[in-house]
């Protein structure tokens, strides 16, 4: 364990859960709403949570969810869906509670475009709806193309299952039919991207199925990057769980993909060399949610800038960017970061409304995975706004030490089932 000891850190990120839902309950009965409309685009983490606390804040606010689909199938736990350990029921969560027990609104649309000088939101039927402030969280976009071969398309036959969803499906079906002594090639990205250590669990978790029903079977990790997230760790863990199983090679061992051929199901690296998969996932570049680019929101890195306070753009006002298409760096994209970041930014939509000046924000962010079911992994960090960023706390970091003894993965597993049991009914319960 670096920095706090494990259980003060759980104390203070289980405070500032009940934190964000006690000044929801509590300071919202003297807040003036005047009957305003928030609009909230994307039902994900970021978005719901924002939904559901504005109305906990204010129950005076009419407050919109603007989302397509009936159902939201979680990234967390998708990795033991795609293993073949848990089936979709076990990802997916409805709206119904959120409309019925709190009292948004939601709309089972697209948006498609966001005026931000008549603030108005144009949606998928056609209708258009006003807001005196807008949340946008539309998760991530992906830059097609950008490694010639794939797209679209091509996403088809080469899962990423970065979204979750059909792409989780697909791609725990390939695995189901692969033969035993099958390669499995993983690719994950370099650069800002979801969630940095899931492409690590996730060859984890197949390994770990691989290693039960079809032993003769390899993974090949193809990482454009030299080192990666939690690295320490989730080698030994392989060393420990799965000798021989998972190759990783970094970009000096000549990682990077440049082409892929999804028809051949093949990929080729930097130096030419071409690898043949069974099953291959390949995970594309990121950048912002397609409409928050559309709507001008996002600077040359591709993500949104916002204020470390209000989480407001500071490119278009009345417009507040969370969850993975915001740009608050050093902050992770995280289930866990965007569901801090819904609740700051609805604590600040009030006070804005109220015509009150928001109060700096903390926020704790606390990442678990798994390299087996019951192998667990976690990293938690504290944030606060200092001199107009956004920065670690130090002494708040808490990291799962090496060499362990397996009570306390053990342990980390247990603690990571409750922690995505304890945010997805803070958000959608
Ligand atoms: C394999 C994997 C495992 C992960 N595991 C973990 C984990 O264990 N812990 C953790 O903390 N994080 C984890 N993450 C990261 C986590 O899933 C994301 O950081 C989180 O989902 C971000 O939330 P969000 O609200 O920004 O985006 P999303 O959750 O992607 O939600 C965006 C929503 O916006 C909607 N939307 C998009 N465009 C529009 C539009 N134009 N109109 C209306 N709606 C729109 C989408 O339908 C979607 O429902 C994982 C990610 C992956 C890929």
């Amino acid at each position: 364990m670096t920095g706090i000891s494990r259980r003060a850190f759980n104390r203070l990120a289980a405070t500032t859960l009940a934190g964000a839902a006690l000044a929801a309950s509590g300071r919202g009965a003297a807040a003036s709403s005047r009957g305003a409309r928030v609009v909230v685009i994307g039902g994900g983490f970021g978005g719901a949570t924002a939904a559901r606390s504005l109305r906990r804040l204010d129950g005076g606010l009419d407050v919109v969810l603007v989302e397509p689909k009936a159902t939201y199938h979680t990234c967390p736990s998708s990795n033991l869906v795609i293993a073949g350990l848990r089936g979709m029921g076990a990802i997916g969560h409805t709206y119904d509670r959120l409309a019925q027990k709190h009292g948004v609104r939601v709309v089972r649309e697209t948006a498609v475009a966001v005026d931000p000088t008549r603030r108005t939101v144009r949606l998928g039927n056609g209708e258009t709806l006003g807001y005196d402030r807008l949340v946008m969280a539309p998760g991530i976009g992906f830059r097609w193309g950008a490694v010639p071969g794939y797209d679209r398309a091509a996403s088809q036959r080469i899962p990423h299952a970065w979204n979750a969803g059909p792409q989780t499906a697909l791609l725990r079906r390939q695995l189901a039919a692969m033969e035993d002594g099958g390669v499995v090639i993983i690719s994950p990205p370099a650069g800002l991207y979801r969630c940095p250590p899931a492409p690590y669990e996730r060859a984890s978790l197949i390994a770990h199925r691989l290693k039960q029903t079809k032993p003769r079977s390899k993974i090949l990790i193809l990482d454009p990057k030299e080192s990666f997230s939690q690295q320490a760790l989730f080698v030994e863990g392989w060393q420990k769980l799965y000798p021989g199983m998972i190759e990783w090679v970094p970009l000096s061992g000549d990682g990077r993909v440049v082409r892929v051929d999804s028809k051949g199901m093949t990929v080729e690296t930097e130096f030419g060399e071409r690898h043949k998969g069974d099953v291959i996932n390949f995970i594309p570049a990121q950048k912002a949610g397609p409409l928050a680019a559309m709507t001008g929101l996002a600077d040359a890195s591709g993500w949104c800038p916002v204020d470390p306070v209000t989480l407001e753009s500071t490119i278009h006002e009345n417009i507040h960017v969370i969850g993975d298409s915001a740009l608050i760096s050093p902050m992770a994209k995280s289930m866990s970061a965007a569901h801090a970041q819904g609740a700051t930014a609805a604590a600040a939509v009030r006070d804005l409304l109220a015509g009150r000046a928001p109060a700096p924000p903390t926020h704790v962010t606390l990442c678990y995975d798994l390299i087996a079911p019951d192998y667990g992994i976690s990293l938690g960090y504290a944030y606060r706004v200092r001199n107009g960023a956004m920065v670690p706390v130090e002494g708040a970091r808490r990291r799962s030490p090496v060499r362990a003894p397996p009570s306390l993965r053990q342990r980390e597993a247990a603690l990571a089932k409750e922690w995505y049991s304890t945010i997805t009914a803070d958000v959608f319960g």
